[in-house]
């Protein structure tokens, strides 16, 4: 398969508390980001952090929401839609987070936001992952099944505006019980792979860029890089840090 322009997507989560800090921690990025001109970076803030950082965003350096809703407008009370997140500078949103499956959000869901971004040239980025592999077989079912479910009635041409994240949920965050190993990412890709390809034929299904994200730090991302079979990582906690995610940027450039 023809090797793709890498992407590495931040999730700073429902940080840093501050949009002085905010702004420190993005003008740091920019700063040393010009020189690397081979990867695309996203970095996906809280929401009332766009419109603060939307003049320092470029093609290159873009910003994303963690979230968003699929309706255009009406009495959806808390709710922001794709225009609205437009408007306030990001070009693409992370869609079907762990963190926002586990506050309800179901593949159903997912499926309209993806849809709905996809109309509003927004760059999706669907995360999916199993919660566990204490069975042997079923963690590829609820990937499978992830994947069949958000992806429903999403056409094949569009697929290449697409990102698929794979996040196993026992990999994310502080509390994660170990990192998945570049050999699970890269079975996991090419797994990924083989589901579009059944799902949309082996032409499309090479189109959308897979990443991994789940505690990705300074140490670990070369070996996903060169090792996990994917086009790209996404870091949580280490992408509010400059030098440690400068430094992904930076491996990953050098590709
Ligand atoms: C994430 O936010 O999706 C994530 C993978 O977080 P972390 O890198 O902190 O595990």
């Amino acid at each position: 398969m023809e090797s793709k322009r890498k992407i590495i997507v931040g999730n700073w989560k429902m940080n840093p508390v501050g949009s002085s800090k905010a702004l420190a921690i993005f003008k740091t990025i920019k700063k040393e980001h010009h020189s690397y001109k081979n990867i695309d970076v996203i970095v996906a803030v809280p929401y009332l952090y766009l419109p603060v950082l939307k003049s320092l965003a470029s093609k290159r350096l873009s910003l994303a929401a963690q979230n968003a809703f699929y309706e255009a407008n009406g009495p959806y009370t808390g709710e922001i839609a794709m225009s609205m997140l437009q408007e306030a500078g990001a070009t693409a949103v992370i869609v079907g987070h762990s963190e926002r499956r586990a506050l309800g959000e179901t593949n159903e869901l997912i499926n309209k936001k993806i849809k709905a971004a996809l109309k509003k040239n927004i760059l999706p980025i669907l995360c999916i992952g199993e919660s566990t592999r204490e069975d042997d077989v079923w963690y590829l079912h609820a990937v499978k099944s992830q994947l069949e479910e958000c992806l429903k009635d999403v056409k094949a041409s569009e697929l290449k505006s697409l990102v698929i994240a794979y996040e196993p949920l026992w990999a994310i965050g502080k509390d994660a019980k170990r990192v998945a190993t570049p050999i699970e990412s890269e079975e996991m890709a090419i797994y990924i792979r083989k589901v579009l390809t059944d799902l949309f034929g082996a032409r499309y299904a090479a189109l959308p860029r897979i990443i991994y994200g789940g505690s990705v730090d300074e140490q670990n991302a070369q070996g996903f890089l060169y090792h996990g079979g994917v086009d790209g990582l996404l870091p949580g906690r280490v992408s509010l840090e400059p030098k440690k995610f400068l430094k992904i940027l930076a491996m990953a450039n050098e590709m």
